[in-house]
């Protein structure tokens, strides 16, 4: 089973929000799928995405994205 990608969620905006690093971000969907491509996983754009993250890379960082919680869809799977 591959990880949920951006051509899995179908809603407009994609949100990203690290509550440990105070930040928050919206992102259009259509304009990342034109940058990184439409069978980018989201764990993979979380890597992108915290880059401005003071923690990021490391498990103090919190970065997730509420839309797909949202819509059920699940980023992590079993490690
Ligand atoms: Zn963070």
């Amino acid at each position: 089973m591959s990880l949920p990608a951006l051509k899995d969620f179908r809603g407009e905006q994609i949100d990203m929000t690290c509550s440990r690093c105070d930040r928050h971000g919206v992102y259009d969907r259509k304009a990342l799928v034109k940058k990184f491509g439409s069978h980018t996983e989201f764990v993979e754009l979380r890597r992108i995405m915290a880059i401005g993250c003071d923690r990021r890379g490391t498990d103090e960082c919190e970065a997730r994205f509420p839309c797909l919680l949202a819509a059920n869809i699940l980023i992590e799977g079993a490690r």
